[in-house]
């Protein structure tokens, strides 16, 4: 496949060659019918129906040949294409470190997400949570240990999601969002409540063992709202979350932690 071809000048040397090459074959494919048919005396009689006989079976073979060629050669161009795109698309919009979707893949499904829940009536709730003290889980197991923490946070919000259909990201830094649907606020409060206890853990690796726990703040999606509108409700529930001394889950709606877990 082509891998040089960036500016318009390569687009036309690359046809020139292709054109070229086109030619030379069909040239080369009419000499050696026309040597083989007609044999290779010029001087020798042949009569008119014969050659554009010959003329149509030959233009014909290289023609269908050629476009054939040419055809599956493009296609083969525009799948890798496809394929590039689409694995473009995955990266730009995942965390490399949790593989998580990130905080423009979260905008764009949750946008989703939302619009399908308003259109048939259903509940959206959204949480959002973030790692408690992360900072100085840094400073003092370093760097890679909080790499390890947030990995380790990322599998387990992961499957808590794939479980439960809530929808989760890594919102940025330390602190990740899930939507969830057609869930009554009880029930929110009550799965945001298991996260957390899930949550709260001791994360081993490199001989430590470090102690994490995380905080959260749901909010329900009002209406006429829009997803910004929603997420930075959440996101008031998780500071007065974290005001109320971390390790617990605030709905907006009650502002007090439902429990510490
Ligand atoms: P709080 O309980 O109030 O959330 O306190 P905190 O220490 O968790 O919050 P703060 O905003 O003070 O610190 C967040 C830290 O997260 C600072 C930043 O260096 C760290 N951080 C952000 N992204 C990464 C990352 O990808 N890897 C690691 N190891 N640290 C990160
Ligand atoms: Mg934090
Ligand atoms: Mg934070």
């Amino acid at each position: 496949m082509p891998n040089s071809i960036v500016t318009r000048r390569d687009v036309i040397r690359y046809t020139a060659g292709r054109a070229a090459i086109a030619g030379g074959v069909t040239a080369i494919v009419t000499m050696i019918f026309l040597v083989m048919d007609l044999g290779t005396d010029p001087q020798v009689l042949v009569p008119v129906g014969k050659v554009a006989r010959f003329s149509m079976i030959v233009a014909l073979s290289v023609s269908v040949a050629l476009s054939a060629a040419l055809s599956f050669r493009s296609a083969m161009l525009m799948r890798q294409l496809a394929l590039t795109r689409a694995e473009l698309m995955r990266v730009s919009r995942t965390d490399p470190l949790t593989g998580l979707l990130n905080r423009r893949g979260f905008d764009e499904a949750a946008a989703r997400l939302l619009a399908k829940a308003n259109a048939a009536g259903k509940r959206v709730v959204a949480l959002m949570c973030d790692i408690d003290r992360f900072k100085a889980i840094n400073d003092r197991y370093g760097h890679d240990a909080g790499d390890r923490v947030l990995a380790r946070m990322g599998d387990i919000l992961r499957d808590f999601g794939a479980r439960n259909d809530v929808l989760i990201a890594r919102h940025g830094g330390e602190e990740f969002a899930g939507l969830m649907i057609d869930v009554g606020d009880e029930d929110a409060t009550r799965c945001a409540l298991a996260l957390c206890r899930l949550c709260s853990t001791d994360v081993t690796g490199g001989d430590v063992a470090v102690p994490v726990t995380m905080s959260f703040g749901l909010a329900t999606h009002l209406p006429g709202g829009d997803l910004a509108a929603l997420m930075r409700r959440a996101d008031q529930a998780l500071y007065r979350a974290k005001d109320l001394g971390r390790n617990c889950v605030v709905q907006i709606d009650e502002m007090e932690a439902a429990a510490v877990c």
